[in-house]
């Protein structure tokens, strides 16, 4: 299966190797043994991508926009006929069970065919000068050639939601994907090869070096789009280093979700939606929840509904039919997960269930719920990434709505409660870009996924998404 995947650069159409001859390893972090070597871009990888899709992006602006539909159809197509593979890689590479890759594949495809349709209805607007002295003409252009950078743990969607919305707006595209998780965008490249999308149109730059190849690119004129996918440091990072060209960007970073059960909720469906939101992805998601508040009266039950259910997912590598939770990323993530867990416990959390590393090869972290989490205990304010899940009780919906909006982040969050009126307020009361009322999974193509605060700002899919690429330009007729 690994052997079948591309492992020189794609630059354009065409695979080629690294100039400095160099490559490196991808490991699976299910064993810890390395599954394939992929070419390591370096700078002068970079600025060969980027002349190309330079020169090549005037060609793909004036580019009919039914064509670049089209172009999208079909490698939208050719990813479901190939979702099995997609599938093998993706939890190879990355860990997560076999049926979740299979989900990120469809996911994942579903934004090619959503900006596929997305792209022929680009519109303008048109007014007249409240003065009289004649039309306010508003079209909307490519921004021009991008560079997206993506994380490990949705190797597939975390890249199609970028790379389908530029294709679509008529811009060129350079993709640097995680170091972790490189196999799945190389597949990629091959989909839209074999789709026909123009030579030059898209690059993919695989590295071990992220900075040196994507700074020389953020300082070069030429470069008009910066959309990043990952942790708040790096993105606080790149807009910084963004600003001296007052480079646009968009920013999708980390999130420290809040999910809320209130007394009036069904606590059978709280419990099934929370382990979705908490355990899905190894806990590994920006929209994990990452915190649980819980009302005086229903907390006992909602815990023991939790531990009986987690207690029931079976730990195992991501190729086995029978696993409910994968490892995670690597050995660094599992200790930062574990000393998360001790820092907890060492301020007076209980642990309900899990709560350690097994000792087995590959880097696992038992599901694990923990009660009487103090509020100055770290994994209350900071990403976990990993299959744990703090529990706290609250007293009313006021303190509820202060706990849950009490972070920097603000991505996801989720309210559980069978009161419209409570659902609306609370809803409105939470500071972030994305809130589940009675349901645990969130993401949809044809939503705008995005955060405030600390989280980011822009947003990819829904009817927003295509906006991120475009340049609006008012034309006085
Ligand atoms: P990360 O920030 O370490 O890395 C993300 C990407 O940035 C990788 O491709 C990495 O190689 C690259 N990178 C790292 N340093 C860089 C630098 N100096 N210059 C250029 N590129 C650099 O994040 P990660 O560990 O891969 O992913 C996990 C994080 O991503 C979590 O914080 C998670 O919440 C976030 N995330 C957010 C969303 C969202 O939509 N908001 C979605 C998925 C993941």
């Amino acid at each position: 299966m690994i052997g079948s995947v591309p492992t020189d650069l794609w630059i354009g159409e065409r695979q080629i190797p690294p100039r400095s001859g160099l490559r490196f390893d991808v490991i699976d972090p299910a064993t810890g043994v390395p599954l394939a070597q992929v070419a390591d871009a370096g700078p002068a990888d970079a600025m060969c991508a980027l002349d190309l899709a330079d020169r090549v992006q005037p060609v793909w602006a004036a580019t009919p926009a039914r064509r670049r539909s089209e172009i999208l159809c079909r490698a939208y197509e050719l990813v479901r006929a190939r979702a099995e593979q997609f599938a093998s890689v993706i939890t190879l590479e990355m860990g997560k069970p076999l049926t979740e890759s299979r989900e990120e594949v469809g996911y994942g495809a579903e934004f090619l065919r959503w900006f596929a349709e997305e792209a022929v209805r680009i519109g303008g607007r048109t007014a007249t000068a409240p003065a009289g002295t004649g039309q306010i003409l508003v079209t909307k252009e490519p921004v021009g050639p991008v560079l997206a950078i993506t994380p490990w743990n949705f190797p597939l969607a975390m890249g199609t939601r970028k790379i389908a919305a530029a294709l679509a707006a008529g811009c060129t595209i350079l993709v640097k994907p995680a170091p972790e998780t490189p196999l799945t965008m190389q597949l990629l490249g091959r989909v839209f090869a074999d789709a026909g999308l123009p030579d030059g149109v898209l690059s993919i730059l695989p590295t071990s070096s992220a900075a040196a190849v994507s700074e020389p690119l953020i300082r070069d004129a030429r470069l008009r789009k910066l959309t990043f996918t990952g942790s708040t440091p790096v993105g606080k990072h790149l807009v910084k280093l963004s600003a001296d060209r007052l480079l646009r960007t968009s920013m999708e970073l980390g999130g420290n979700a809040p999910l809320l059960v209130f007394e009036d909720a069904d606590i059978d469906t709280a419990v099934k939606e929370a382990v979705a939101a908490k355990f899905r992805n190894g806990g590994q998601a920006c929209t994990a929840a990452n915190r649980f508040y819980v009302a005086q009266r229903v907390f006992e039950e909602f815990v023991d509904g939790l531990v009986q259910r987690v207690s029931a997912l079976r730990l195992g590598p991501g190729t086995d039919p029978a696993t409910d939770i994968g490892p995670l990323i690597s050995a660094e993530q599992v200790s930062a997960v574990g000393a998360l867990v001790d820092d907890a416990t060492a301020r007076g959390a209980c642990v309900r269930l899990g709560g350690t590393a097994p000792s087995r090869e590959g880097f696992f972290f038992q599901p694990t719920v923990l009660e009487g989490v103090p509020r100055d205990a770290r994994l209350l304010r900071e990403e976990i990434f990993g299959p744990v899940a703090p529990v706290v009780a609250f007293a009313d919906e006021d303190e509820a709505i202060a706990a849950a909006n009490d972070t920097k982040y603000g991505l996801a969050a989720y309210v559980f409660s069978r009161d419209i009126q409570r659902v609306a307020r609370v809803s409105g009361a939470l500071k972030a870009g994305m809130v589940g009322v009675n349901r645990g999974i969130i993401s949809d193509p044809a939503a705008p996924f995005g955060g405030v605060k600390e989280s980011g700002y822009g947003r990819e899919g829904g009817r927003e998404g295509i906006d991120e690429y475009l340049d609006v330009k008012y034309i006085a007729l």
